[in-house]
């Protein structure tokens, strides 16, 4: 074994940090998961004592360290800011875990990119050619775009942000100060408050179970979301033109129902559109693999 060939990669998120080593055929050969604490010393900590566990003995051996997190991310930096959820106004997140694991390379991005590329590397491959569409459906609302396997950040890092298009016609106040952004309406939050359940469970299977036995509620309810799922891929197929569209996030573990009521959804536009018809939107659409740890294995690749 030749040295310094092994990929650590982290995935920071609000409520747990999850880590994973990858060898030098890129297969997971480690996993290790805490629950997220916050302040930025304790997540530097946290991160520091991951790659520390699933290295083990190999540690000596690790080329490079990739984090995905949530908040504003320099990668050239390495710094992160505004980070809520992890009380983290800023914090160089990059040099600090570089310096306490003796100078190993490391790269910050956000934890939507990473989950594009973990997602794409493992719905893919190597076979990484054209343009990748990964759409996270979480606690926001936004997209990784890559080409050739390649993340593209755009001019000041937002590219990807559909979330923020205010285009919906209920005109919910978004956070962000618009009204009628996508976000509103579907992400997951948005979905859980439009369609609140009780026993924390999660909304859109609820949601689209009692839609198709005839609640009226809830068909209007699943109406306004999946019309706005179909402008957002609308919005990112058209602008693009990716090979896939992979549906990621929270509300991706709804599995086949979901894909079901985003192809009705698209079958409905495209009767009365021979263009949007030919595009075969559908056909591009793929649900990320459950429990996979994407975001963990995509900063391993980003790095
Ligand atoms: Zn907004």
């Amino acid at each position: 074994m030749t040295e310094r060939q092994y990929l650590v990669g982290v995935d920071i998120g609000g409520t747990k940090i999850e880590a994973v080593l990858l060898d030098s055929s890129h297969a997971v050969v480690a996993s290790h998961r805490v629950p997220a604490r916050r302040g930025g010393d304790n997540v530097v900590a946290d991160v520091v004592g991951l790659v520390r566990e699933v290295a083990g003995e190999r540690l000596g051996d690790v080329a490079r360290v990739g984090m995905g997190t949530p908040g504003r991310v320099d990668s050239a930096t390495g710094r992160i800011a505004n980070v809520v959820n992890l009380d983290i106004d800023t914090l160089d997140l990059g040099p600090l875990v570089s310096e306490r694991l003796g100078g190993v390379p490391v790269h910050v991005d956000n934890d939507v990119n990473a989950a594009a590329v973990g997602a794409a590397r493992v719905l893919c491959g190597d076979d990484t050619a054209g343009t990748v569409v990964f759409l996270n459906f979480g606690t926001g609302l936004a997209a990784g775009v890559l080409v050739d396997g390649v993340l593209q950040h755009g001019y000041s890092g937002a590219a990807g942000e559909v979330g923020h298009v205010p285009v919906d016609p209920n005109r919910f106040d978004c956070p962000c100060g618009q009204q009628g952004c996508l976000e509103t309406v579907c992400s997951g939050a948005s979905v859980a408050r439009l369609w609140p359940t009780a026993d924390g469970r999660p909304p859109m299977p609820d949601l689209i179970g009692k839609a198709r036995s005839g609640d009226a509620d809830a068909r209007r309810v699943l109406a306004m979301v999946t019309h706005a799922i179909g402008d957002t891929l609308q919005i990112v197929a058209q602008s693009v033109d990716p090979r896939l569209i992979i549906i990621g996030g929270g509300m991706a573990k709804t599995g086949a129902p979901l894909l079901e009521v985003i192809l009705d959804e698209l079958h409905g536009r495209e009767t009365s559109c021979p263009f949007l018809k030919g595009l075969e939107l559908g056909a591009r659409l793929r649900l990320v693999p459950a429990d996979a740890p994407l975001g963990a294995i995509g900063a391993a690749y980003a790095a």
